[in-house]
């Protein structure tokens, strides 16, 4: 007798572990979320202060090194040639096989341009891709090669390299440089003092860094695109043109007016006509009989 009842309280017992174990299970599907990430599928959102890839904003850097001096681990590598005030690029580099991402190179950094991103995703099987140039661009810049040719010209006293094709040096000014004093304050007037105001009243827009890389490459700025040579649609000088262009038509339509009533008022022309003595129709001066009521009258001369 004892016996049966150990056999049914062993069934009993193995149907209640098992349903209180599905119960369990089923509050697990449908009440909390699932704990497995399917990265890289899915992705947690990091935190904000989180401590990714740094970025560099090349066109502010000055190369003044206080990144790499203020980096514990010397994983900040930067070489350039300095012309002067212009900067030619050689390297930039960060060593991420020793970088413990404690962010001491951002605050010296007396620019602002170095930073670090929420990006994380950087596993490679290769050890050379630990080692990240942060450089857009590398050698000189179009415009900064042509001031320095000049002026290594101008040293070993050579004429200047001839300005490139389709821009007409201007007599007294720099190559390239065709703006009028009346283009240059109204271009300052739109860059400086009108689209500042707008572009924050429209979150924080700088349009003359809006633009478009026709090849899908992404660039912080248009400064950086160009010095890459990529292909870009510059819609925001688009819209900073547009505006000039408004600001110099209502500049001249105010000038016009302006200056048509000062000018005296034209004399009115001379009559050519006088009344009929009789009927007092209006007949030509040299008439010798009216139209209307044919009455003989006196020529008038004059
Ligand atoms: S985050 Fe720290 S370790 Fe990494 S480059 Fe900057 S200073 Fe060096
Ligand atoms: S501290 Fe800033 S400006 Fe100086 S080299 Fe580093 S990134 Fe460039």
């Amino acid at each position: 007798m004892g016996g049966i009842r150990e056999y049914f309280g062993n069934i009993s017992d193995a149907l209640t572990s098992t349903v209180k174990g599905m119960a369990v299970t089923w509050q697990h599907f449908s009440k909390e979320p699932p704990i497995t990430v399917q990265y890289p599928r899915a992705r947690l959102a990091v935190a904000p202060s989180y401590r990714g890839l740094h970025i560099l904003e090349q066109a502010k850097c000055i190369d003044c090194k206080l990144c790499a001096k203020a980096c514990p681990v010397d994983c900040i590598e930067i070489e350039s040639v300095h012309h002067g005030r212009i900067l030619e690029w050689q390297k930039f580099t960060i060593d991420y096989k020793k970088c413990i991402f404690c962010e001491f190179c951002i605050p010296p950094c007396p620019k602002d341009c170095i930073h670090m991103t929420s990006e994380y995703e950087m596993a490679s099987a290769d050890n050379g891709h630990m080692v990240e140039d942060l450089l857009t661009w590398t050698g000189l810049r179009a415009n900064d090669k042509r001031e320095v040719e000049a002026a290594e010209a101008k040293k070993a006293g050579k004429a200047p390299p001839p300005p490139p094709e389709g821009v007409t040096p201007q007599p007294g000014g720099p190559a390239g440089g065709n703006a009028s004093p009346f283009g240059t304050v109204v271009t300052s007037l739109v860059k400086d003092i009108i689209m500042p105001p707008i572009g924050l009243a429209l979150g924080g827009v700088d349009f003359s860094n809006l633009f478009i890389s026709l090849k899908g490459e992404t660039f912080k700025s248009l400064a950086d695109a160009q010095a890459a040579g990529a292909p870009t649609l510059n819609y925001g000088l688009f819209i900073n043109n547009i505006i000039n262009f408004l600001i110099v038509a209502l500049a001249v339509f105010l000038l016009v007016r302006a200056i048509a009533r000062l000018m005296p008022p034209p004399p009115p022309p001379a009559s050519t006509t006088r009344d009929c003595p009789y009927c007092l129709s209006s007949i030509p001066k040299a008439a010798t009989r009216c139209a209307h009521c044919t009455s003989q009258v006196d020529p008038v001369k004059g």
